[in-house]
């Protein structure tokens, strides 16, 4: 028979999957008997079964029945029972944590009788209130759907009506008056009252922790983070303990490291005499763990016990919840701690040298994101004036942007391309698309575990909270002093010191960077980036190489960490001031004048493959021969044909070099061009133009060999779809590569590989394979032609569209579409090396830096990954990172 609900002393960590990751925690810190609430916790496979039949499962209510019966049997306290009655917390717990995307029910059990015996019993009438007034908020936006701003609009009425700053300042009158309204306002919302029977409110909350798995805010973080829409939730069913009976009460929150800097030490928030929610919603400013050690010594020993034994049981960082019942500590929940990017590596290696893991775990621990976040600019604040706000530093990085006040606003101006700061007083769930949309979170309230720090970390974006400012939500503007910052001011936020400047700040270099750029290896968090890197490339069995096309972006791929060039396009050494030779080349008008064009480029290829091949010394250096449609060189038909009739209707003649140019670009314009005359069909019917290229290159091979050189350059051909394409180029590259060998005496021997960038290619592979000595997967364009996107038009046009519809869940342009261009990746490294045993297969197209692309090539069984030089260091970590057992390119905690 299926069980659908375990005690918490019944479940461990190898239950994750059916208990979620929340449960999971409580049974591990339930079974070595730390002071936990008893509680049960229902599956996740109650919450699947109940999701795809639309009812609840055969048995669960029975279950539940039991599990309760023995928790109010432990507690000599029923639920509901008129005197002192039992109370319970039902929250939601998600295989994989979702911060703030599923509700929490707290005080459930109580009604119009107990919550008088509540007040006997606890000898606090103004708690009791409270803690119904929290329930009926709770329970009536959660379960029953009211609008939880309906609520907090009366709560801050009756705050205003009473002069009350503070939720403390309202006495147990006043807040039994609130539970009155509350109790009224569900009626009139829903037309039904809030059920007193403690059974049904327990039923009905299980259910809807259930359907808040689906609730939009749960998606959107779904798809964002890659979580499976079909994992469901569990459901914790906890005893209630009570923050909020006095002043030694209270609840806090408690990392075992900071989880912005990974810093050891404790650090966390204290609320006195509060409850959880508070602390993290930042109602009232928190105090830290230190203040905590003054108010209540025996407490913080205990915790600060616990926390170790946790932190030494996970191996990570821990992140606590907890409360102090009448200076008695209950540990409420625990789980392995969301850090910034910095902590991630600072933890990692710390840990390392604590004995804790060992350099392979710590490398599973990063990620290539992460490091690229690392490697952001920050602001260089030396010239900007005085700070315009301070507040924590809650999630680093340094962004610029227009001032918004709410999700909707951020949302609209973001989808313009403007980039924007979202400033609330405090953020909540329903802010998720803004702070999504935006550059910057900045807050006025609340700490560094309000839910604006926790989200904004989460998700990299910066973060500044608590800062201070009177925010105006009605009025559009918040201000500082004398200072009114109005809506679409620009702002500098650095989320790494907690600062706000007015203005647009001057951006710095990341210590990281630097570090990449020159080697310069200062102690902490660069120290653990180099030794991630190193970690990396010791188990990496992909290479790294870069997409550089000048010697100066060589240079920097080098020093980056690239083992060679996957792909220098050479029709980028056409632009600029050498336009003018490709124009003559085309418009030549015969033999002579190509000839003629084409030897005036050839020094200048001949230059550039010099530099780059200096460069790269000693190191592959792919380099394609051209490959865009020639027309591109040319000026833009319109323009040209503008100018032609404005100077006509002049009634002057127009210049007969522009009506040539236009009777070429005519001739040459193409509805798609890029299915049209580009790739290896340009080289095979305009004479001359691969031989002057390859020409260059031999050339170059040439001039640094004389120079002592090791050059090593691999000649690519592209867009090639028959393989009988290949091997007409191929005869022309070799023929030209023998005779400069012959001409100057130096043999140069240069592999003649291909791109396969067209699905044709992929299927005809093995035959492809006879020809070409290296494969290097062109993936924008295999994914244009395969999915039949236009990769300069959909992004743009429709994909937001497709994301929200679920399509796909990253656009294939960024991410390898491993079921469809994947497919054909496959069976094409499978041919190949079927022809080839030999052949050497990499990748060039902007996937060749995208992290779950990366793990996707390294399964694939890939030689390579080609990507720009700024995304070598994540290519290379998670290339490390792919070639370590159970990691999964997002494996960020
Ligand atoms: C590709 O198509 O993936 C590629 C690298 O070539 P380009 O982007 O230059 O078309
Ligand atoms: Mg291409």
């Amino acid at each position: 028979m299926v069980r659908y609900v375990y005690d918490f002393a019944e479940g461990d960590s190898d239950l994750a999957g059916l208990l979620g990751g929340k449960g999971a925690n409580l049974a591990e810190m339930t079974r070595p008997g730390m002071p936990v609430p008893p509680g049960f916790t229902v599956t996740t496979e109650a919450c699947r079964s109940y999701l795809t039949c639309g009812r609840e499962p055969h048995g669960l209510s029975e279950e539940i029945s039991e599990h309760l019966t023995s928790l109010e049997n432990a507690a000599g306290r029923r639920l509901g029972q008129p005197n002192g009655p039992l109370l319970l917390s039902v929250r939601s717990g998600a295989r994989f944590s979702m911060p703030g995307m599923m509700e929490t029910i707290l005080d459930l059990g109580l009604g119009d009788d107990s919550v008088l015996g509540l007040a006997k019993k606890s000898g606090s009438e103004r708690f009791a209130w409270d803690s119904y007034r929290r329930l009926l908020q709770m329970f009536g936006s959660t379960v029953m759907g009211v609008d939880g701003g309906v609520f907090e609009s009366a709560l801050s009425d009756l705050k205003r009506l009473r002069g009350a700053a503070d939720d403390l300042d309202l006495d147990a009158a006043d807040l039994s008056e609130l539970v009155e309204t509350y109790k009224n306002l569900i009626r009139e919302e829903t037309g039904e009252d809030f059920p007193q029977s403690s059974d049904e409110q327990l039923r009905r909350a299980v259910l809807a922790v259930f359907e808040s798995w689906n609730g939009e805010r749960a998606r959107i973080y779904r798809r964002r983070e890659h979580i499976a829409d079909g994992l469901g939730t569990a459901v914790n069913v906890q005893t209630m303990v009570f923050g909020n009976l006095g002043s030694d009460s209270g609840s806090g929150v408690a990392f075992t490291r900071d989880p912005a800097t990974g810093r050891a030490g404790l650090y966390g928030d204290y609320l006195p005499n509060a409850q959880g929610e508070d602390v993290v919603a930042g109602i009232r400013d928190t105090v830290s763990l230190a203040d905590l050690e003054d108010l209540d010594p025996v407490s913080y020993a205990q915790l600060r016990g616990h926390m170790r034994t946790l932190e030494r049981h996970y191996r990570d960082l821990c992140d606590i919840e907890f409360t102090i019942e009448h200076g008695r500590l209950w540990m409420l929940q625990t789980r392995v701690g969301k850090r910034t990017s910095e902590a991630a590596f600072v933890i990692a290696a710390e840990l390392v040298d604590e004995g804790l893991i060992d350099p392979a775990e710590a490398l599973r621990r990063v990620t290539g994101d992460g490091l690229a976040r690392l490697m952001f600019a920050r602001f260089d604040t030396s010239g900007v004036g005085e700070a315009l706000a301070h507040g924590l530093p809650a999630s680093p990085g340094a962004a610029v942007g227009a001032v918004v006040f709410d999700s909707a606003e951020a949302v609209r101006r973001a989808g313009a391309g403007e980039h924007v700061v979202l400033v609330r007083q405090e953020t909540t769930p329903d802010d998720l698309a803004g702070m999504i949309a935006a550059r910057a979170v900045l807050t006025s309230h609340g700490g560094n575990t309000s839910h604006a720090a926790v989200v904004a970390r989460g998700m990299g974006t910066v973060c500044v909270c608590g800062a201070g400012i009177a925010v105006d939500i009605a009025a559009r503007r918040f201000t500082v002093g004398d200072t009114v910052v109005e809506e679409g001011t620009v702002v500098s936020v650095d989320g790494s010191e907690g600062t706000v400047y007015l203005g647009a700040a001057p951006l710095a270099e990341s210590d990281v960077m630097r570090y990449f750029e020159s080697g310069e290896r200062t102690a902490g968090l660069v120290e653990s980036v180099a030794r991630a890197m190193e970690q990396a490339d010791r188990g990496a069995r992909l290479e790294v190489r870069a997409n550089a096309d000048t010697p100066q972006d060589a240079v920097r791929a080098r020093r980056f960490g690239a083992r060679g060039i996957g792909l220098c396009r050479t029709e980028h050494m056409f632009l600029g001031e050498r336009r003018e030779l490709v124009e003559a080349m085309i418009l030549a008008r015969d033999e002579t004048d190509r000839k003629r064009a084409l030897s005036a480029l050839l020094p200048l290829q001949r230059g550039d493959f010099i530099g780059i091949l200096e460069a790269m010394d000693g190191l592959p250096t792919t380099i394609r021969l051209i490959d865009p449609p020639l027309h591109e060189f040319l000026p833009h038909r319109t323009d040209l044909a503008v100018r032609i009739a404005a100077t006509e209707a002049r009634g002057e003649r127009p210049d007969p070099h522009d009506v040539e140019l236009l009777a070429a670009v005519s001739r040459m314009h193409e509805e798609n061009p890029m299915l049209g005359l580009r790739g290896v069909r340009l080289g095979l019917v305009v004479p001359g133009l691969v031989a002057m290229q390859v020409r260059a290159i031999a050339e170059a091979v040439v001039a640094r060999t004389r120079a002592g050189g090791s050059p090593e350059a691999e000649i690519m051909v592209p867009l090639v779809g028959a393989v009988e394409e290949l091997r007409i180029e191929r005869t022309e590259v070799e023929r030209v590569l023998a005779q400069v060998s012959e001409e100057t005496g130096v043999p140069v021997h240069c592999p003649v590989g291909t791109m396969i960038e067209l699905p044709r290619a992929a299927l005809t592979a093995r035959r492809i394979a006879e020809e070409a000595e290296f494969f290097s997967f062109g993936t924008n364009d295999l994914t244009q032609t395969t999915w039949g996107f236009s990769r300069d038009d959909v992004e743009a046009a429709f994909f937001s569209a497709y994301l929200d519809k679920g399509i796909f869940a990253a656009s294939p342009f960024e991410t390898l579409d491993r079921d469809g261009v994947g497919r054909l990746l496959r069976i094409a490294v499978d041919e190949g090396r079927a022809a080839r045993p030999d052949l050497k297969i990499g990748v060039c197209g902007e996937h060749g830096g995208d992290p779950d692309s990366v793990h996707f090539f390294h399964e694939a069984e890939l030689d390579y990954v080609s990507c720009s030089p700024f995304r070598v260091p994540v290519a290379r970590l998670e290339a490390g990172r792919a070639a370590l057992s159970g990691t999964r390119p997002n494996d960020s905690k």
